[in-house]
């Protein structure tokens, strides 16, 4: 039978409750690339898992699709979010499909032009709030407290769950859970998937490393950051709703949650694209900080099977590559300047 989605395909592990009605754009079912140079620079068995290639681009629309059938299913009519972007859009498309008005707020001047323009395409109402993504995730939050509107943020536990589907298909996909799994954190609800996933499933357990982006920090400094900054735009967060349980999960499994430079995350953005496989930069943060770790000898990367998870498209974010990588030359349409560029 075809690939069906993922509340088919996994349904049975997600406790969704009898009312739900499926909705679903057949997200999911990712694949786990192998990473031949990389593995062998670092000696290991490294994997992407590219969740860049969901609906709408990211791995939000795992969490999406169980959100939004659930909140159909008890009668909603209206959903709304705060969004860096990715949720926005992922909202917006599963919204569309069920036929439900959409609303979305995003920081003003702070959401990468692909997560907007998909947001805007699906329909969505897109409000821009002068404040940060916390900042609108406040305002997300009164409103449904206050109103039958629908909050489908990872606050709402059945994102959660449907996230938890991307640590089941790594363990079908290699048969048991990896030593390590890397990825970025930002709201944090990623992480506490991936972790409840694979406690439930039980296949193995690996060791998480999360990594932040260095101006949007709160679980490395402590304390959260009032005007969290980064180029890696969905990470920017400075009060993770999820941010024990991102904690927790760090120091269950051994593992630990670390903070890279920008520099750090269009490096590891340039490797993993020099290797065919364009992220967004946030989604570059994971390998970016195995790099950074392996570098200065806190992590023993050698003889291990690594899973680093890549969480958003490149396309989604496209002016930071003309910033970040070269941009091209311009020649007269002629033969001589064309041999000349390229023989030079
Ligand atoms: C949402 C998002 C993140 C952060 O995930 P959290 O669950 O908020 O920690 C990272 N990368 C991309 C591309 C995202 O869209």
């Amino acid at each position: 039978m075809t690939y069906q989605g993922l509340i088919h395909r996994y349904g049975q592990y997600l406790d969704l409750p009898a009312h739900t009605k499926n909705i679903s754009l057949l997200e999911g079912n990712t694949p786990l690339i192998p990473m031949p140079r990389l593995s062998a620079e670092l000696g290991c068995e490294l994997f992407i898992k590219f969740e860049g290639l969901n609906p709408t681009g990211s791995f939000k629309d795992r969490g999406m699709t169980a959100a939004i059938s659930e909140a159909v299913g008890r009668g909603a009519q209206t959903v709304i979010c705060a969004s860096t972007g990715n949720t926005a859009a992922s909202a917006a498309a599963y919204a569309a499909r069920a036929g439900l008005r959409s609303i979305v707020l995003i920081p003003e001047g702070k959401v990468a032009a692909g997560k907007l323009a998909g947001a805007i395409a699906y329909g969505a109402e897109v409000i821009q709030v002068q404040g940060s993504f916390d900042d609108a995730l406040t305002l997300v939050v009164e409103i449904t407290q206050k109103t039958p509107i629908a909050l489908v943020n990872s606050i709402n536990p059945f994102r959660i769950k449907g996230q938890k589907t991307a640590a089941f298909e790594i363990c079908d996909d290699l048969g048991s859970a990896p030593d390590w799994l890397c990825l970025p954190v930002g709201n944090a609800g990623n992480i506490t998937s991936y972790w409840a996933g694979f406690k439930q499933y039980q296949k193995g357990l690996p060791q998480v490393l999360g990594v932040q982006a260095a101006g949007a920090a709160p679980l490395v400094l402590g304390h959260p950051v009032e005007k969290p900054e980064t180029i890696a735009t969905a990470i920017r967060i400075g009060k993770p709703a999820r941010g024990e349980q991102a904690l927790d999960a760090a120091q269950e499994s051994n593992g630990r949650i670390i903070a890279v430079s920008d520099e750090q995350i269009l490096s590891a953005q340039r490797i993993l694209a020099a290797e065919g496989v364009w992220v967004e930069p946030a989604s570059a943060a994971g390998l970016s900080g195995l790099l950074a770790e392996s570098t200065v000898g806190k992590f023993e990367a050698r003889g291990k099977r690594i899973v680093v998870v890549c969480t958003g498209h490149g396309m989604k974010d496209p002016s930071i590559i003309t910033e970040s990588f070269q941009s091209p030359k311009v020649i007269p349409a002629n033969y001589d300047a064309l041999i000349d560029l390229i023989e030079e």
